[in-house]
């Protein structure tokens, strides 16, 4: 990859930026189809959104990644947001279309798209026990209901912040949300889910829910854990142990990010080569 006058900029703006995977994903896609593109992380501070947005826009970047803590904060400075994005309040990809800054969220794609690629999970019909109530179980959530799960059950360590979440998605039409304390993952309840699905930042440092009983779960049930370093979370090991169909959070990082791609350059990125990248970076 050489970069040259014409060169076209992407990007990342996040607080802390420096561990993410992102510009290695890909820059290695961008580079094995020799488009005249690089992608670069930019650290923002929270109180330098505003400006940091008007920046990007005034350099003409092409398009960028947007994470923690800005997928939120983001959506009043851009010109247009997919309903998508909307329904999810969160925006994790911004296009340049024209002089317009457009937000989309990949993240919920991503999701679903890695389910059926590593644990061969379609979700019409299943019931799914989400633990999380944050920005990521919100995307969970939304769209494991546009993609027709009979029921949701969202637990989490702070209940009210559980029910807040189960609220929005209630507004926004959604049916079978439920609510349930984290105590579910040590409870016959857990028995009744299809997937669980792990949408905090238990796991990252090799945390654990320490009264995780996986003999609870279905024998045919899968579990899911966004987290992704570790390749396998405590979470995973014990579930994988217990016979159950297991999957890390790198499918759902390197999907999402090749939704991404397509926005910015209207190329599909070659398959496989983002996964392999993370695969190889993580591993090593
Ligand atoms: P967030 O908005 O900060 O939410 C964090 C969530 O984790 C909250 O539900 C919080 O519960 C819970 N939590 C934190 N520490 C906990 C603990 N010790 N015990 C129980 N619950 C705990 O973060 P986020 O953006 O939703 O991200 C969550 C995770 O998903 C992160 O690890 C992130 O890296 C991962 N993620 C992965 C992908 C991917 O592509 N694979 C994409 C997005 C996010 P409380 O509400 O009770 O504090």
């Amino acid at each position: 990859m050489q970069v040259t006058g014409t060169t076209r900029v992407l990007g990342i703006i996040g607080s802390p930026i420096a561990h993410s995977l992102s510009p290695l994903m890909q820059n290695a896609a961008l580079a094995e189809l020799g488009l005249d593109f690089v992608y670069v992380p930019f650290a923002v501070a929270p109180d330098q959104l505003d400006l940091a947005v008007s920046g990007l826009r005034t350099l003409g970047v092409t398009g960028f990644n947007v994470t923690i803590p800005h997928k939120e904060t983001i959506l009043p400075l851009l010109d247009e947001i997919t309903p998508q994005a909307m329904r999810m309040g969160a925006v994790n990809t911004v296009q340049r279309v024209g002089d317009r800054l457009v937000g989309h969220n990949t993240d919920g794609a991503g999701l679903l798209a890695a389910l059926a690629a590593d644990l061969d999970f379609t979700v019409a019909g299943k019931r799914v026990l989400i633990l999380g109530a944050g920005g990521a179980a919100r995307a969970a959530v939304m769209a494991l209901l546009d993609a027709g799960a009979a029921a949701v059950t969202i637990a989490n360590r702070d209940l009210a912040r559980g029910e807040a979440l189960m609220g929005m998605a209630v507004k926004q039409g959604g049916a079978g949300i439920m609510v349930a304390p984290l105590a579910i993952l040590a409870s016959a309840e857990l028995g009744g889910y299809d997937l669980l699905l792990n949408a905090t930042s238990v796991g990252m440092n090799g945390t654990t829910f320490v009264d995780f009983c996986p003999e609870l779960l279905n024998d045919t049930a899968c579990v899911y854990d966004m987290v992704y370093a570790p390749l396998e979370t405590p979470l995973l090991r014990s579930a994988r142990q217990a016979g159950r169909r297991t999957a890390n959070g790198l499918g759902m990082l390197a999907a999402q990010g090749e939704r991404a791609f397509v926005l910015w350059t209207g190329c599909q990125p070659p398959p496989g080569v983002m996964r392999t990248v993370l695969l190889t970076r993580l591993a090593g």
